[in-house]
């Protein structure tokens, strides 16, 4: 069987290509572009990565990202503060504090930190008042990377009325919001989960299958029904040769990457399953560069939101 690549870096240009002339509009109306506050702390590789993609992509789709870097040993309290200071600064139209926070701040740091955030600026939709608005179905900002899954199926016409589909995962930042997306999109949606009986028997029933578990190879051809469309979500850091070995095959470029580099990221689903699927999203290349139009997209949102209500 053929299998289409879902080309997540394609569609994730157009999707920017389509804010750009928005934003120099509001930038030309309020004498400044659409504006977005992310706060790091620590000094985690991965979540630098992130962070710096983002400030990257919005600089270059005209929006003012500011980054606020601070060492992981920062008191809860000093970030909190941040936070307040952004939601009152009138020139900023959204905020991300990036996760995850450092292991030695308070186990409930991020509720704390997510609660804090003003839900007009909450771009990463993650404030109880987002959630409840996307269980509503009516979102204002959706989580950034189940709705970049949604805007990858939709710009590859991947149909997902009346589709079964079934995701792996529930956490709060993907697998729970991504059901949800898919529900609303009148699929029908099956949650699996670590508890999971016989997870291949349901996965296997999936016209769309979303994996976002965060184990590499995870998702085999077994598991996937010919002709599926399988988007990945997972993305882990790999240094082991071995390992990048078993997963894409000995001559792969993957490995000379890894040689390079040190470590490369990969995804929860095995590249053998493009044996099965008809439809599979990269990693990289697939969902990630989504999730930042996603970002950027939920910015200009939250800043036309604040310009009409100043109007009113
Ligand atoms: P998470 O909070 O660790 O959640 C992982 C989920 O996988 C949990 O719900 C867990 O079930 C489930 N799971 C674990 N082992 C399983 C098993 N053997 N069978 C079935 N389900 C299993 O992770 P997350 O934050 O959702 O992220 C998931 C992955 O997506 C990670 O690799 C992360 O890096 C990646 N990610 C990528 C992007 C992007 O932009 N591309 C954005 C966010 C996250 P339980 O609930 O039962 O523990």
């Amino acid at each position: 069987m053929s299998c289409r690549r879902l080309d997540g870096t394609a569609a994730a240009a157009a999707v920017r290509a389509e804010l750009a002339p928005q934003v120099a509009a509001f930038a030309v109306r309020q004498g400044r572009p659409p504006s977005l506050a992310i706060v790091l702390v620590g000094d985690d590789p991965a979540s630098a990565v992130y962070v710096r993609g983002k400030e990257r992509t919005g600089g270059e789709t005209g929006l003012r990202v500011t980054v606020k870097r601070l060492p992981a040993d920062t008191p809860l309290a000093d970030v909190l503060r941040l936070v307040r200071g952004f939601n009152d600064d009138d020139e900023c139209d959204g905020i991300l504090v990036q996760s995850p926070l450092p292991a030695a701040m308070a186990a409930d740091a991020e509720v704390q930190v997510i609660e804090t955030i003003d839900p007009a600026k909450d771009v990463d939709g993650l404030h109880p008042c987002n959630v409840g608005l996307v269980v509503e179905g009516r979102p204002r900002f959706a989580p950034c990377t189940p709705s970049g899954v949604i805007e990858l199926l939709d710009r590859e016409q991947v149909p997902i009325a009346g589709r079964h589909a079934v995701v792996i995962g529930r956490s709060g930042i993907v697998g729970k919001p991504m059901s949800l997306l898919l529900l609303q999109r009148d699929a029908t949606v099956s949650i699996c989960h670590s508890k999971t009986a016989d997870l291949a028997a349901i996965t296997s029933q999936a016209d769309i299958l979303v994996s976002a578990v965060g184990r590499p190879g995870f998702v085999k051809p077994a598991m996937v029904k010919p002709g599926a469309a399988v988007v990945d979500v997972g993305t882990t850091p790999i240094s082991d040769p071995e390992l990048a070995g078993q997963l894409f095959g000995e001559s792969s470029p993957r490995l000379v990457t890894l040689a390079a580099k040190g470590s490369i990221v990969v995804g929860d689903v095995h590249p053998s399953v493009a044996d099965v699927a008809g439809a599979l999203s990269p990693v990289p290349g697939g969902v990630g560069p989504l999730t930042i139009a996603m970002l950027l997209k939920n910015t200009l949102t939250a800043a036309e939101a604040r310009e009409k209500r100043r109007r009113a």
